[in-house]
């Protein structure tokens, strides 16, 4: 890999473990281009088009898919979510880097073409953490609350197989410099938690 390229990372974790924060706080820190993904999931209070997602319709989405113009995708939850290809290609060859904020189905197919990618995984403290967490945000309904959490529970017990990297979220401060530590160091493949 050409050291003038940026590096492509990819953060992935379960539903309520506190990406979004960890990642927020990791970009005060470090600079990246933050990959905004499509996604046919309804807007949340407080997420603006375009910031947090682009929210197309479904129509939209396979419109994309079927022409190449994303880079991964996946169905989560009931719902499409996928990674505008051109941008991050663009970002990349202008030695930016990248940070893609997935699940772990995406993840995979990211290291499978990039395998210079640094993939990290965010994981709760604990099932009983990410649960009260996921329902003291209220913004899910209970029932995809449910399936989020049977969802974590999947990616948790494969994650130390398929991630570079695996970072317990019990402060945000200490996850974020886990991950620049990672960042900081020659390209290997190593866990950490
Ligand atoms: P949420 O609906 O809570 O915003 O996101 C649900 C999950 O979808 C999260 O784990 C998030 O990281 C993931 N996600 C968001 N955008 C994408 C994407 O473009 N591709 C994939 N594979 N996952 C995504």
């Amino acid at each position: 890999m050409s050291t003038d390229r940026g590096r492509l990372i990819v953060v992935s974790g379960p539903s309520g473990v506190g990406k979004s924060t960890v990642v927020a706080a990791l970009h005060e820190r470090h600079p990246f281009f933050f990959s905004v993904s499509v996604t046919t999931r309804r807007r949340r209070p407080g997420e603006v088009d375009g910031v947090d997602y682009r929210f197309v319709t479904p129509e939209t989405f396979d419109r994309l898919r079927s022409s190449g113009r994303l880079l991964e995708w996946t169905e989560y939850a009931g719902h499409q979510y996928g990674t505008p290809k051109d941008p991050v290609l663009e970002q990349l060859a202008s030695g930016n880097d990248v940070l893609l904020d997935i699940e772990v189905n995406g993840a995979a197919q990211v290291k499978a073409a990039f395998p210079e990618a640094i993939t990290v995984f965010v994981a709760p403290p604990s099932m009983e953490a990410l649960e009260e967490r996921l329902r003291g945000r209220g913004d899910t309904d209970p029932e995809q609350i449910d399936r989020r959490l049977e969802i974590a529970a999947w990616q948790l017990s494969n994650a130390r197989d398929t991630f570079d990297h695996v970072v317990v979220n019990r402060r945000v401060e200490d996850t974020v410099a886990q991950i620049l530590r990672i960042l900081a160091a020659p390209p290997t493949r190593a866990d950490s938690s």
